[in-house]
């Protein structure tokens, strides 16, 4: 009997010179398990599915994960042939890689049981003499991938969109501009120039978030962590926005609520960059007169920062797409807010990276509080003065 044949257990021996010969494909034993518990252990813990066929089709070897990819017991219990697997082109595959030893063969394939998506990467199996014994195939679940490449067409849709409405109303305007020479009287004039100013200003915005966005997502983003306390951050933006630095509603109280022990470790700069954004929003949200409250508390060993405004309030059927990236919401009555839809995807990610969680509470006409959560720096152990 030659090695391997006609066993259920494996030699030892034979598996230091070819892991992968759990079931030699010449033997006329075509049972699947593959028995070597490490080998087992190895193709369970590889994402992939994987799994081989001798030249007639009959399975020399599956693992779990390819399996479960076809919706067949895990142990590949009850399942000899590929053609259990309950997928034509899979088969198909394996005959051309069969019959073209040398290719490669890359064909993205669904599973009619699971629906799964996957791309099949098949060769053939070739022994030392140059006979092909059958083919093995690696199995990579594409949901991802196809879902990542959604992720970006769509985002790409956005972003042409968003820059498009600016950029046409720009040219519109310019031309009306040109067309109109000296005719046109000094106040359509300076109206005219006033929408390029604003809608540049907007186009300038978005690019800016655009890139920001890019940058948080960078995966050689570093962040600067140290000890600060959240309420001296919420001090800052509060004082910046105060005294003008950012779009300002002179008319909107702003009101920074502390507790004591807030601090936290973050990135203060990124902080700050987050609370802006929210500090904005409500603002813009803002009634004539009304109050906005940057708070920051201890909670549960970490800090709570919120920003409480009596805006008009989202509707609770929105609320779960607000930290989407272009997610607008029109606030009931008052027309387009003018913003990118970017700005809260920019604070979720912020927060993400410090390893927190963001969270919305509003009530229509009542308000709306957006905040996250941050880690908690370790409290000092209180300190006796062994002197006294
Ligand atoms: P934008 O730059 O357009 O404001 P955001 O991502 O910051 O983008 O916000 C997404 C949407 O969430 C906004 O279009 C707005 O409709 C809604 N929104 C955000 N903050 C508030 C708030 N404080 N009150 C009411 N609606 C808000």
């Amino acid at each position: 009997m030659s090695p391997g044949e006609g066993r259920d257990e494996i030699e030892p021996g034979l598996l230091q010179v070819n892991p992968f010969c759990v079931q030699p494909l010449k033997s006329g034993k075509h049972q699947l398990p593959v028995r070597c518990p490490t080998l087992r252990a190895t193709l369970d813990a590889v994402d992939d599915g994987m799994l081989a066929a001798d030249v007639e089709g009959r399975l020399a070897f599956s693992d779990r994960r390819a399996c479960e990819m076809a919706g067949l017991d895990p142990d590949c219990n009850g399942c000899s042939h590929l053609s259990d697997f309950g997928l034509p082109a899979l088969e198909q595959l394996h005959r051309q890689a069969v019959a073209s030893p040398d290719r490669l063969l890359v064909a993205d394939l669904a599973f009619p049981r699971t629906g799964v998506f996957c791309e099949v990467r098949m060769r053939a199996i070739v022994d030392d003499s140059g006979r092909t014994l059958g083919a093995v195939a690696v199995l990579k679940d594409a949901r991802s991938k196809r879902m990542y490449d959604r992720l970006k067409a769509d985002l790409l849709a956005a972003v042409s969109h968003e820059l498009r409405t600016p950029l046409t109303s720009i040219l519109g305007y310019a031309s009306l501009l040109l067309d109109a020479g000296d005719e046109m009287d000094e106040e359509d004039r300076s109206s005219c120039l006033q929408t390029i100013e604003t809608q540049g200003k907007r186009l300038l915005e978005l690019i800016n978030d655009v890139i920001e966005m890019g940058k948080l997502d960078s995966e050689t983003l570093q962040l600067k962590k140290e000890t600060c306390a959240a309420g001296s951050i919420l001090e800052d933006v509060a004082s910046d926005i105060r005294d003008g630095h950012h779009a300002a509603r002179p008319d909107v109280d702003i009101v920074v609520e502390r507790a004591e022990d807030d601090d936290t470790v973050c990135d203060a700069l990124r902080i700050r960059q987050a609370v802006s954004h929210l500090l904005s929003n409500a603002l813009r949200y803002s009634p004539p007169g009304g109050k906005v409250v940057l708070a920051s508390r201890r909670e549960d060993g970490r800090v709570v920062i919120e920003v409480r405004d009596q805006g008009p309030g989202i509707p609770p059927d929105k609320q779960g797409h607000l930290f989407e990236k272009f997610y607008k919401v029109e606030p009931p009555g008052e027309g387009r807010s003018g913003g990118t839809g970017l700005g809260l995807a920019i604070v979720k990610r912020i927060v993400d990276l410090h390893g927190g969680q963001v969270f919305v509470e509003s009530a229509l006409g009542k308000g709306s509080v957006f905040g996250f959560t941050l880690p908690a720096a370790e409290t000092k152990p209180e300190t006796r003065d062994l002197a006294a």
